[in-house]
């Protein structure tokens, strides 16, 4: 299975990520980081084909993606 990290206390809740991703997988969370955001989630894992689209998006370096991890 692919897996999307995100470094919650990185995020600054910008969106990007959330608008890049063609099968709607990401979106803020309720909790709030050190920064004072609301940093993004990863909705359905199960459903990410690894295209990496968020993290090449993301200003602040917040998203890695595996591909084919177990
Ligand atoms: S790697 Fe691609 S499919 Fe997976 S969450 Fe990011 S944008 Fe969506
Ligand atoms: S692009 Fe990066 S900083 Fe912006 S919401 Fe997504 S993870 Fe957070």
């Amino acid at each position: 299975m692919n897996r999307v990290a995100i470094d919650q206390d990185r995020c600054k809740a910008c969106r990007l990520c959330i608008g890049a991703c063609r099968f709607e997988l990401l979106a803020l969370g309720k909790d709030l980081n050190a920064k004072g955001y609301h940093p993004v989630e990863v909705l359905d894992a199960s459903k990410c084909v690894a295209c990496a689209q968020c993290a090449t998006l993301c200003p602040e370096g917040a998203i890695a993606v595996y591909r084919g991890v177990k």
